[in-house]
């Protein structure tokens, strides 16, 4: 069997397209474009790289773009505080902080300072803690994007098997926590997980998300499983996902390559949940279609 790869890259483009179509009729309705704040801290080259990606697309959705900076060793207080300011800022619909922030901050409390209704990462405890309980949430982006890519590839997930393999706050849990959303039976397998091969053969749906490169091999799938591969792995200065695409193409119904399957879902969801942000932060009903 050859795999069917999904095109990240296509369904994407079109969300953002999608996004962009929407915001007009909100800038008419508010007098205002939808507002994205991103903060960054130092000079980490690929947050620097991730910011200005999202700032640029942000615009290109037709979107307000702010981006506030601050230095490697300012202090956390000082952090807290840019958050508090962009909390009480009407033009800002959604921050982002963007993540690694520099050791010596407590990201965890830092991403507690911001206002839970403008969290567009969806990784604050009260939007984690919404999704768990099935209510409405800003949901974290890239598992947002892989369960948008599933869906439409397999329409219905009720009933089906997905094992996700990585149990990050970013992606493995509330990838679960959708997936379980959508009944599938869903197996989370980590770093302790025994015999990780059998559990990912139960899959129907197999999501990674670990960072070990090429480590999921085409002998662990159930043939015809769709496989989404959210792994980033520089290897010999080449993008590797998790997957080890030639092996598992081979067996599964379905894959997202690497790059050009989850990664670009990830900016386009998160001016998805800008736009849905600002829709519910003035009582409005979100956009049809996102
Ligand atoms: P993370 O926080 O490092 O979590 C990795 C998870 O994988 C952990 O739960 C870990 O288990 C598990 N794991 C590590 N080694 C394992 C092994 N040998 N067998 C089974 N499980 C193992 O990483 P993350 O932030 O979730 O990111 C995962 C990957 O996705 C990375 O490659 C990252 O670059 C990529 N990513 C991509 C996007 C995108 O936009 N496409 C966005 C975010 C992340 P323990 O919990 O037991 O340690």
């Amino acid at each position: 069997m050859t795999a069917e790869v999904i095109d990240g890259k296509a369904f994407a483009a079109s969300l953002r397209e999608r996004v962009a179509a929407a915001v007009p009729a909100f800038a008419d309705k508010v007098g205002r474009k939808p507002g994205l704040a991103a903060v960054l801290v130092g000079e980490d080259p690929a947050s620097r790289v991730y910011v200005r990606a999202k700032g640029k697309a942000t615009l290109a959705a037709g979107m307000a773009s702010f981006e506030r900076r601050l230095p490697a060793d300012a202090r956390q207080a000082e952090l807290v505080a840019l958050v508090r300011d962009l909390n009480g800022d009407e033009g800002v619909d959604g921050i982002l902080v963007q993540l690694p922030l520099p050791p010596h901050m407590d990201a965890g409390a830092v991403i507690e300072a911001i206002d839970p209704a403008k969290d567009v990462d969806g990784f604050h405890p009260v939007n984690a803690g919404r999704l768990a309980s099935g209510t409405a949430a800003l949901v974290p982006c890239t598992p947002l994007g892989c369960l948008m890519l599933l869906k439409d590839r397999l329409g219905d997930l009720s009933g089906l098997e997905a094992v996700v393999v990585g149990r990050s706050n970013i992606v493995g849990k509330p990838m679960a926590q959708l997936l379980l959303g959508e009944d599938c039976t869903v197996t989370i397998a980590h770093s302790r997980t025994s015999d990780l091969a059998a559990v990912v053969r139960r899959g129907d749906i197999v999501v990674a998300a670990v960072g070990r490169p090429a480590m999921v091999r085409g002998d662990w799938l159930k043939p015809g499983a769709t496989v989404i591969d959210v792994g980033i792995n520089r290897v010999d200065g080449r993008l590797v996902g998790d997957v080890d695409f030639a092996s598992a193409s081979q067996v599964a119904g379905a894959i997202t390559p690497v790059p050009g399957g989850v990664g670009p879902m990830t900016i386009a969801v998160l001016l998805r949940n800008t736009l849905v942000a600002a829709h519910a932060r003035l009582g409005l009903d979100p956009p049809a279609g996102l």
